[in-house]
């Protein structure tokens, strides 16, 4: 035995280089007896067998793998019904949304990890806010949440994974981060298409061509910065009115009420829709974004 220790209890004892000590395993035991039997290295987690893989995998193999599959869901993408900029909050769910209707998604988000503005709550003070309105959407979503003083309390980090899970994992959307959409694809007068470009490449500010993705629309959900309808807006101008104070009780209604289509094949949802429409500010308050998520899924539903 090299080690006997293990500084984390999650980390590979290969990594550690810990000589299993072969012992006969009861099934179902206990997650916490496998766990200190992993950290003290006096047992042997998972059989004789389990420091070595039937079926390894070598690197060529991997990157042939990563390749073939990566271009060939970005193939898809060139294509589809709905394009969604953004994977927040409001993003997410009309992703997901628009999938359970039968349409082909393509959401595509600049950042490396998906979820716009759930993960850090409110202040990095991890905890979300929903109106009881929405429970019937957080159970959809399998999400858990407690009642308090009439209002719902929601993990964020919760929320945001179980958000991209379900529009990642299902079948009919393409979720793509590290995806920057830094313009708009027209034709006569009606948006079809964006134009992409990967995030390292935006960032590094290289000179780079980037390519488009083509749609029977487009739906901005980006956040506070509206970046498609104000792509839109610098050619054919639209009434653009900045965002009002907080105020949370009427914000949450603006920003459902303020989603819609606000050019030929151009909705807004979540903070790009209040950002463009004058709506309040509504404070770490999620239930307007997924509302906004869904009504956009139906709008969109409804236009193409
Ligand atoms: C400064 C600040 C103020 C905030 N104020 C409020 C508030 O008043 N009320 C409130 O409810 N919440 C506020 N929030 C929290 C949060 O933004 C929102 O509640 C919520 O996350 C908005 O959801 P969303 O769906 O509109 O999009 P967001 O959660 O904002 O997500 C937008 C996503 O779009 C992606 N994106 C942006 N541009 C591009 C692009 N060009 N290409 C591809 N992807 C892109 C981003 O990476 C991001 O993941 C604030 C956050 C910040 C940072």
């Amino acid at each position: 035995m090299k080690s006997t220790k293990l500084p984390y209890p999650d980390q590979d004892e290969a990594a550690f280089n810990i000589e299993p000590v072969e012992v006969g395993l009861r099934k179902n035991r206990p997650r916490s007896k496998l766990l200190a039997e992993k950290q003290t290295g006096k047992r042997y987690l998972g059989g004789k067998n389990m420091n070595k893989f039937k079926n390894p995998v070598s690197a060529g193999q991997a990157s042939r793998l990563i390749l073939r599959h990566y271009f060939q869901a970005l193939e898809q993408a060139v294509d589809s019904d709905v394009i969604i900029v953004g994977a927040g909050p409001s993003g997410l769910v009309c992703a997901f949304e628009l999938g359970e209707k039968g349409y082909d998604v393509t959401l595509i988000d600049r950042h490396l990890v998906p979820g716009g503005g759930i993960w850090g709550g409110a202040t990095s003070f991890n905890k979300v806010i929903l109106q009881k309105d929405v429970d019937n959407i957080l159970t959809e979503f399998g999400i858990p949440y407690q009642e308090d003083d009439q209002a719902l309390v929601v993990s964020a980090l919760t929320l945001a994974s179980k958000l991209i899970f379900a529009a990642s994992s299902h079948p009919k959307v393409k979720l793509f981060n590290l995806m920057t959409a830094e313009d708009i694809h027209c034709t006569e007068g009606k948006v079809d298409g964006v134009v992409i470009i990967s995030s390292a490449i935006e960032v590094s500010g290289l000179h780079v061509d980037p390519m488009v993705l083509m749609s029977k629309a487009v739906l901005d959900a980006t956040g506070h910065d509206a970046v498609i309808a104000n792509l839109y807006s610098r050619r054919i101008p639209l009434q653009i009115t900045k965002e009002s104070f907080m105020n949370p009780l009427q914000g949450e209604e603006d920003v459902i009420r303020n989603t819609r289509m606000i050019a030929p094949g151009l909705f807004v949802a979540g903070m790009a829709a209040t950002n463009i429409s004058g709506g309040c500010r509504m404070g770490p308050i999620f239930g307007g974004m997924l509302l906004s998520g869904k009504k956009a899924a139906q709008l969109i539903a409804e236009y193409i």
